[in-house]
This record gives C-alpha cells, structure tokens and sequence, in this order.
C-alpha cells in the first residue's frame, strides 16, 4: 500500500499564515489588497491566497531597488562577503530541503522524489554562483602609452526574473543566483499557479542576511509580469516561459529598451538509431517525455525512431507508460503528478482530441485518470504513434505527458526531422556508433544535445536556446553576458 507522506508542521504553518509580497525587506500586502488563491493540481483543493500585485506596488519595489543601485550597496559589497550570503542561503535551502520540497508539490503537483533531488540543483546553483563573485573581470587595453584604457565589468543594474510553473524554485535559483553573484538587485515574480517556494525562499533569504531589497518578490498573473516589463526603472528583464509570452515581451521591452534574456519553449527530438542500447533508451525516451508530467521545457516530445526497431521499441515504452503509477505527489509510490491546473488539463486533452483527429494512433493512455484522481488534475502517459511532421501535435508544444513517435530511415532524415520545428532547445540521440553521434550531434539546431542519455543539468554548464527557443544562455560562465555589462575607461597619461 502507498503511504502519504505527512505534511510538516511548518509547512502547515506556512499555509495558514497570510501571504504578502517581500519588497523593501518587509512582507507587504498589496496597495489594492487584492489577493488570488493557489491551488493543490493534485485533489484541486484550495491552498492559501497570495497578493495581487498592481502597479502601485511595482513603482515602490524598483524605488527600492533602483536606490540600492545608485548607492552601489549591493554591488559594492566586498564580493567576497557577497559570495557568504548566497552561500548561506544555499546551506538554509538544504536545512529546510523537505519542507520547500513538501511545498513544491502541494502547490505544483509533481512528486516528492523529484521536488526533493530540485531543492539539492537549486542549493548547488546558488553555490555554484558565489563561487563566481570574485572570478570574473575587467580588461586592459594594449595602447601606444598616451592612455590607460580599461574595461570594467558592471552588474546591469535592477532586473526583474518572470518565471514559469514548471520547476518554481529551480527557476528562481537559475535567475537569482547569477543576478544577485554579479551586483544586480532582482524582482521576482514567480506564476500565479506556483507562488509559494518562492515566498518561503524570501524569507530564508532576509535569514541569510541578504540585504533588504536585494532581492523583492512579488506574487501576481500576466498583469503584474507587464507591469514589470513596461517599468521605466528597471534594466533587464530575464524570462523564463513561453515562446509567445516572450515574444510579447520582446516588444513591450523595446520601448525602454531594456535587455531581454528568454528561455522559451521547446519541441525537442529524442533520436534512437537501432544500433543503441535499447534498454536505457527506452527508459530514458520515457523520463525525457514523462517527468513531471512533460511540463518541462526540454520534455522529450519528438520520439524519431528507427524503422527497423519502431514497433518493438514503441511496444517497450508504451508497457512502461501504461505501468506508471500516478497519484498525489506526497503519496509514496506515485511516479507522476497531475499537470498543474484546470487550463492545463483542457489544454493537454485538447491536444489528445487534436492529434487522434490528425490521424495519429493513440497507444497509450489518451484519456483522464479516473477514480481517486478525478478531482486533481490527471492525464494519463499517452503515446501517439504514426505522427506525421506536419501535424500539430508534432509541432506544437503541448507541455503534457504526450508523446509524438515518428519512424526514420536514417541520419539524414533524424536530422531533418529533427530539425524541423521552430524550436529547438534541446535533443538527444542515441547509438553506439561515435562517428554517428557526432555527426547528428553536430547537425542538430538545439541549444542542448544529449548522447546517450537525457536531462542532464549542471549550474557550470551553460543552458538556453536556438532558434525560437530564446536566447541568451544561463548557467555556467556564460551568465556573466547576461547578467554584467562593461565600461571602457580612457584615462589621458600624456
Ligand atoms: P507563460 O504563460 O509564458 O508564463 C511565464 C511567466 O510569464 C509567468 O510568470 C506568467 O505569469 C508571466 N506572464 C504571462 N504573460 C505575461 C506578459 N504578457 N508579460 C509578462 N509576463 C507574463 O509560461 P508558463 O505557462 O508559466 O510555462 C510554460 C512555458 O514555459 C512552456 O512554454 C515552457 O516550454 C516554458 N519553459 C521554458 C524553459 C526554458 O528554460 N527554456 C523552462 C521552463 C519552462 P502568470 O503565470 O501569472 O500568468
Ligand atoms: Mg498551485
């Protein structure tokens, strides 16, 4: 028999305490005093209220945030001290790991397992990036001796982080961590679905002794992230979501002219050559697609197949998704979540309707969970096969646990297939061949490749997208672009 696990009592606490936005260092209600709920994707039960952030709010927390930057307070700190901090609020998310897990899953849905192995990718993340306080530099320029030229490398100034549901506070960290390493002050607004790491993360961040508006968060829906991206007083805004949100962004950004960073989304191909090792490519085909209930962004969605090994390949993985056990993300054996809310779910369904209209073959799945997981927000693991490039569900992001397979006659036509979305995040392939590994490798437009394995993340190693995935890149040293800007000082020594 499953066992739930039992929710802790500070998360209780947490629950039943009022929410409000962290701006200037204090927890504020909104000026509007207008709130929305959250809600538990797992029985659609009802969790606690956040504010709505309104305008009025926004003008007082980048006041605060653009005071800290013409001081300098943050940004001027010796880096080393600014190095401590982050550190420590890396060693408070680690102490507080269950409890920022438990609260993942009741306000996001995915299972325990998982919440818990993200809270260790977002304590290493904010370790990762104190590291680089005092690891990045300027220049000196070669001159004729009339002049000493240098460059200095400058935080950006105030930043605001917009992010999605899908993985709240690993999100949060990929933003925070570098804005706030290299100088910059950041707001946050986290989705409306998954508000609540987020707040607690504030909290373990004033305990940690980051300075009182350094880092602001701020609840609300898609109002309160243009609000943000319409402010005159903020520098950069570094997004995280959909490719038409961000191209919504993009545009609004142009009349101030501030810097955009997006990590959009993504229909990534999944690639097994018949010489692979099948057995770890049929359970990675099912983790890439399935894991958190294929809202991610580098979800495996394009399964290109071989032609020879499609039928057995696609009877293994469909056995699999047919024996994965769902259920509430606190209950013990429960291996995939809901999706996050009621609009998810009419939209994941949609798309079930879509794809068996376009032709394709449901194998697996295809419907709701019923039972005890009417009242969440269940879709079962589905499988199409027989899917055509030109159908929507093979080139649509769906951001549900579905899966398009495709057979392919060899590396030409994998990498054209897999090249043919407008996307591209991320791919895999996998063969025991190395020459043809690279080679596909090579050819696929995708910001990430994975040979051999899928869903690796690293905050050393660098990650964003081609295409219409994004740009711009996260992690690893490439955040010092993203996050600094540099200045050239001429200096008359003549
Ligand atoms: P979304 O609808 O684009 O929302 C993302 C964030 O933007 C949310 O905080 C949202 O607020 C806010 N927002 C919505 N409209 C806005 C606007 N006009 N101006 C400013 N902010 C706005 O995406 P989502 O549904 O939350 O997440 C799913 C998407 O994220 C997928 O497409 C997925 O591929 C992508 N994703 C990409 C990556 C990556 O690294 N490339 C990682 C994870 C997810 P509300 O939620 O409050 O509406
Ligand atoms: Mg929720």
């Amino acid at each position: 028999m499953p066992t739930t696990l039992e929710v802790l009592p500070e998360v209780e606490k947490f629950l039943q305490e009022p929410k409000s936005n962290l701006i200037g260092g204090e927890w504020v209600q909104s000026a509007s005093g207008k709130t929305f709920q959250t809600i538990d994707p797992g029985n659609g039960e009802v969790l606690t209220e956040v504010p709505e952030t309104g305008t009025e709010d926004i003008d007082r927390a980048v006041a605060v945030a653009r005071e800290l930057v013409d001081k300098g307070k943050w940004s001027s700190m010796r880096p080393a001290e600014r190095g401590a901090i982050l550190w420590k609020i890396a060693d408070l998310v680690e102490a507080n790991k269950m409890e920022l897990a438990q609260l993942e899953v009741l306000d996001q849905g995915k299972p325990m397992f998982m919440a818990m192995a993200e809270m260790d990718l977002v304590a290493s993340t904010f370790r990762y990036f104190a590291g680089w306080v005092d690891k990045y530099y300027g220049e000196t320029n070669q001159t004729d001796g009339s002049m000493f030229v240098y460059s200095l490398r400058e935080a950006v100034g105030v930043t605001a982080g917009i992010i999605p549901w899908n993985y709240p506070l690993i999100m949060l960290g990929y933003k925070v961590a570098p804005a706030l390493a290299f100088g910059n002050t950041m707001i946050l607004k986290p989705a409306e679905q998954t508000p609540l790491t987020a707040l607690r993360f504030g909290e373990l961040a004033l305990e940690a002794g980051l300075p009182a508006g350094v880092l602001q968060i701020v609840t609300g829906a898609a109002e309160t992230g243009k609000a943000l991206v319409a402010h005159p007083g903020i520098d950069k805004i570094a997004f995280t979501g959909s490719t038409d949100v961000g191209r919504q962004i993009m545009k609004s950004a142009a009349d101030t002219l501030k810097r955009v960073t997006l990590e959009l989304g993504g229909k990534s191909p999944n690639i097994v050559f018949a010489d692979a090792e099948l057995k770890p490519a049929s359970s990675f085909s099912m983790y890439g697609v399935f894991l958190n209930s294929g809202q991610t962004c580098t979800a495996a969605t394009r399964l290109l197949v071989e032609k020879s090994i499609h039928d057995e390949f696609v009877e293994a993985v469909s056995k699999a998704a047919d024996k994965m056990s769902l259920g509430h993300g606190l209950s013990s054996d429960t291996r995939m979540g809901p999706v996050v809310s009621q609009e998810q779910l009419d939209r994941v369904m949609d798309y079930i309707e879509v794809g068996t209209k376009e032709g394709a073959t449901v194998v697996a799945g295809g419907e709701r969970a019923d039972g005890d997981l009417a009242n969440g927000f269940f879709v079962k693991p589905t499988i199409f096969t027989g899917v055509k490039p030109e159908m929507r569900i093979a080139r649509e992001e769906i951001f549900g646990p579905v899966l398009a397979v495709t057979p392919v006659e060899d590396v030409e036509e994998a990498i054209a297939l897999g090249n043919s979305s407008e996307y591209g995040l991320a791919a895999a392939v996998w063969t025991k061949d190395l020459k043809k590994a690279h080679r596909v490798a090579a050819g696929l437009k995708a910001g990430t490749v994975w040979v051999n394995t899928y869903g690796l993340y690293d905050p050393a190693v660098s990650f964003g997208g081609y295409k219409q995935s994004g740009f711009g890149r996260e992690l690893g040293k490439h955040a010092i672009e993203a996050y600094t800007q540099t200045k050239s000082v001429w200096l008359n020594l003549s």
